[in-house]
């Protein structure tokens, strides 16, 4: 039997960097909130994502939230790029400091949210059948937060330990002595493979696609430079809004194309930039992402780096990659390739012998069986849809977001869905969100968010919603903007390419200033294409 429904002027699901500070601003405006949250404590991605390695790849003075001076001040980072243990604490500080925990449902997962014609609310269910009705409901449920599982043959039947990266244990895993095969080479094996290497007796990558990374340079975070970011934080982080990607670069940006400077400048620029480290490398030329030939030579650059690291050529070559650089989001790595030069790390190269099947004892390939006790599951997220689409979602009329989004995700800005009336997505299809400093698109979000339901509030509205036409428009001009640059041209997670029968749609939207102006424009018009119902 279902119990009682409980009753609150906003739901938010999830307790990540997004539902934290929605939950923060909610409660500014003096709504009654919940926030149902699946994992047993905060933190979303830094809570799951606890594999050996696992860090930013964003510099940590940059993510962080904005939104609190005090918080940003007094809040000391330890290294260039955090480790998940510091973020995780920061995320927890938050809720300790903004006293959000009375308000945070652990341990729930929200499993439908119907939007009820009759009352004009939604009502919300949760797998422990618990029932909330709200008059909003905010999806912070993360772009990166549904696991990938592939459906290997066999894979139920192999008898030693497996984990998928983004559902770590707690406790940590040790692998001495064992033998390990880690699948997947993007970011998180980028940032796992190096570490499991220096327990593991045997390790064996399985790579399907080989990754473009960056060295990080991470280390201790030097306090001059933490003291003079913080003594004008504030322009910084307006600096950083103001790239493409809002996040900032030590070195100063050009606008030329990689075609028009000399090779030995274009050589200079990347060397300087492989010395910074990290994203910002693909900032050293304006075309990098809409030039193929541009595009190659940053791709060059990176695949002589790695034949200089790789000691066999062999290896080598297999680790260099071939598709467009950037198109697949970039890796940041520590000793990443350094790795493959130990005796006992070998890669084996699925584009040359795919993996038939999972055995009670290991992997075997086109080319051979490789005897494991361990299997890490690298291999991804249902990016960008997956939460919401394991979510029952439905608006007016019973249709369901499944349906509506079955040839891909549709929505105004990435913020609203036309028939799914007072719904928000935080970082939703068609925003910024994952080509971005995620906090940044986060918070503008959240404000946006926030400052909508106060107008309607203020205005006496009970219900918005986007026009079918605003949102159409928009879903065609993320695209137009998408098929001017290099991003479609590779089976890249963005296009929802890494998950068997997801349609292929390039769902962020590229570019955060004319993004967060768009945004403005829109709530100063009165929520232009939004239909406000009283
Ligand atoms: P999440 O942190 O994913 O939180 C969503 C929460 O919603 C989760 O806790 C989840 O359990 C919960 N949830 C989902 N569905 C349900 C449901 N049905 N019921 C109840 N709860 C639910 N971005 C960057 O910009 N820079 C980085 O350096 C960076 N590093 C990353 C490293 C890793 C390993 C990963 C996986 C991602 C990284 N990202 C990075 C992206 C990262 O996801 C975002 O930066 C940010 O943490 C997202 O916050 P969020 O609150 O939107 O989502
Ligand atoms: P990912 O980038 O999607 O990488 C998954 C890897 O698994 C890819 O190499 C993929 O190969 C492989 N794979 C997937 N299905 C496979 C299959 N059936 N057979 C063989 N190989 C398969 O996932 P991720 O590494 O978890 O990263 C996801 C995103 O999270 C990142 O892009 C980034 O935005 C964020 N992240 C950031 C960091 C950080 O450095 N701060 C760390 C982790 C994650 P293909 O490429 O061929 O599909």
């Amino acid at each position: 039997m279902n119990k009682a429904q409980r009753e609150f002027d906003v739901v938010i699901v999830g307790a990540g960097f997004a539902g934290l500070y929605m939950l923060y601003r909610a409660r500014e405006l003096g709504l009654s909130t919940v926030v149902l949250e699946a994992g047993g404590g905060v933190g979303g991605t830094w809570y799951w994502n606890r594999y050996p390695g696992a860090r930013c790849d964003v510099e940590s003075m940059q993510y962080s939230y904005q939104f609190s001076d005090d918080l940003e001040q007094e809040w000391e980072w330890t290294e260039r790029y955090a480790g998940q243990p510091e973020i995780l604490r920061y995320l927890e500080h938050v809720a300790d400091r903004f006293d959000l925990w009375p308000h945070i449902q652990l341990d729930t997962q929200v499993t439908e949210a119907m939007f009820e014609d009759g009352s004009g609310r939604w009502s919300v269910r949760t797998g422990q059948r618990d029932e909330f009705g709200a008059q909003f409901v905010i999806m912070a449920t993360g772009c990166l937060s549904a696991t990938n599982v592939p459906d290997f043959a066999g894979a139920e039947t192999f008898r030693g330990r497996t984990y998928h990266t983004g559902r770590w244990p707690h406790e940590g895993v040790d692998f001495t002595g064992m033998r390990v095969g880690v699948i997947g080479t993007g970011s998180s094996g980028v940032q796992s493979i190096p570490v499991i290497a220096q327990q593991a007796r045997d390790l064996v990558v399985f790579q399907r696609t080989a990754t473009y990374s960056v060295p990080a340079h991470n280390g201790p975070l030097d306090q001059s430079e933490q003291t003079e970011i913080k003594a004008h934080y504030g322009a910084f982080r307006t600096a950083n809004s103001r790239m493409l990607t809002a996040i900032g670069e030590r070195r100063a940006r050009t606008d030329l194309s990689a075609l028009v400077v000399t090779a030995e400048e274009r050589q200079a620029e990347y060397e300087a930039r492989w010395r910074d480290g990290g994203l910002p490398f693909l900032g050293a030329f304006a075309d990098l992402l809409v030039d193929p030939k541009a595009n190659d030579t940053a791709a060059e650059f990176v695949r002589e780096q790695i034949r200089a690291i790789v000691r066999d050529p062999r290896t080598a070559e297999r680790l260099c990659p071939d598709q467009v650089i950037g198109c697949k989001r970039m890796c940041v790595d520590t000793n990443y390739y350094d790795t493959f030069n130990l005796p006992h790390v070998h890669l084996v190269d699925l584009r040359e012998s795919p993996i038939e099947a999972i055995t009670d004892s290991g992997i075997r390939t086109e080319g051979g069986h490789y005897e494991l006790d361990a299997i890490v599951y690298a291999t991804g997220f249902d990016a960008m849809t997956g939460a919401l689409s394991r979510i029952d979602i439905r608006g007016r009329d019973g249709i369901a977001l499944r349906e509506a989004w079955a040839a891909g995700p549709r929505s105004y800005l990435g913020l609203g869905v036309a028939g799914f009336p007072n719904l928000f997505t935080i970082t939703g299809p068609g925003s910024p969100s994952v080509l971005t400093n995620m906090i940044v698109s986060i918070e503008q979000h959240v404000e946006w968010i926030a400052d909508c339901i106060a107008h309607l509030r203020d205005h006496g509205y009970e219900h918005i919603e986007p026009t079918a036409d605003a949102q159409a428009s928009w879903v065609e001009f993320v695209n137009q903007i998408a098929d001017f640059t290099l991003f479609p041209t590779c089976n890249s997670w963005y296009l929802g390419a890494n998950v068997p029968g997801k349609a292929r749609v390039f769902m962020p939207y590229v570019g955060f200033p004319s993004y967060a102006e768009k945004c403005e424009e829109v709530a100063g018009r009165g929520y232009e294409g939004f239909v406000l119902e009283k």
